[in-house]
């Protein structure tokens, strides 16, 4: 509508122009009741705790209540965090079973009952619980794919009876402190849980020795062993802790999920990951 034209304009047609208008007004004032019920309501959608939406827009800013506007920062996705209850570390039929100096196990003459023989070359026959089995399987077939070179078992599950007569033999020749240091007490050993395995090279070369460490047998093992689930279970500088020399062939099975994490944040014994008092002695 132009200013000009209503100039010259009959009576009737600024009768018509004066309804037009009145009733333009009309819708006018109804719209504008209506868009202020609508951004009330909306408002109280936008305003509920939680709600992520951003509450800013163009039609809003004139009746919009003021209110604390969005954080610029997105809030970042809590990270995932590893479920340390996701097993028992008392139960013996536990892949993750904590089992020290102070912590025995129970039954002492516990016997894993999925034991299979270990498909794998050896120096003693070796057994272990089914899982932990394909494991040892994985983990040799990858050194020789990745190194050209060989492993061998030396030793793997252990009963009471044969614990007994290992850790006997040691005192006859170490005397009980050597013992301790080298065997853990029947009732006490990893390898009872059938999740455990000394890994020598083949040919045999510092057999369970510390020199074993420095062979790139040993070496790739400290490196590569977490990535199929397995702990090198008494490092050189954790003694204190674990109440074991430094065994660079003695890898314990705890699953690829928990040697990933321990890999990942660096905890590298069993007892600081689960907060467990430190097992230097039988107490
Ligand atoms: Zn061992």
């Amino acid at each position: 509508m132009s200013e000009p034209s209503r100039r010259g304009a009959s009576p009737r047609v600024r009768r018509r122009r004066a309804l037009v208008a009145a009733g333009g007004l009309l819708v006018i004032v109804l719209l504008a009741a209506a868009a202020i019920h609508g951004l009330t309501g909306r408002d109280a959608t936008l305003a509920a705790p939680g709600h992520r939406t951003s509450s800013s827009g163009p039609s809003t800013a004139a009746t919009e209540p003021p209110r604390p506007s969005p954080s610029a920062t997105p809030v970042a996705a809590p990270a995932p965090t590893f479920d340390r209850e996701a097993h028992s570390i008392d139960d013996p039929n536990s892949i993750w079973v904590v089992v020290d100096k102070l912590r025995p196990l129970t039954p002492t003459d516990y016997i894993p009952n999925d034991l299979v023989e270990v498909p794998v070359a050896f120096a003693n026959p070796p057994a272990l619980r089914h899982e932990a089995s394909g494991a040892v399987v994985a983990l040799f077939a990858a050194f020789t794919a990745e190194t050209g070179l060989a492993l061998q078992s030396q030793s793997a599950y252990r009963s009471f009876e044969a614990q007994t007569r290992v850790y006997n033999g040691d005192i006859a020749t170490l005397g009980q402190t050597g013992a301790d240091l080298s065997t853990a007490r029947p009732g006490t050993s990893e390898h009872q849980t059938g999740l455990t395995i000394d890994i020598s090279a083949q040919p045999g070369q510092c057999s369970l020795s510390a020199c074993f460490g420095d062979t790139p047998h040993g070496q790739w093992l400290a490196v590569n062993a977490w990535r199929f689930g397995f702990l090198l279970r008494y490092p050189a500088d954790k003694v204190e802790i674990t109440g074991y020399e430094f065994e660079p062939w003695h890898f314990r099975y705890i699953g690829i999920p928990l040697a990933t994490e321990m890999h990942d944040t660096g905890v590298s014994t069993l007892e600081e990951f689960f907060g467990l008092p430190a097992a230097p002695s039988y107490g």
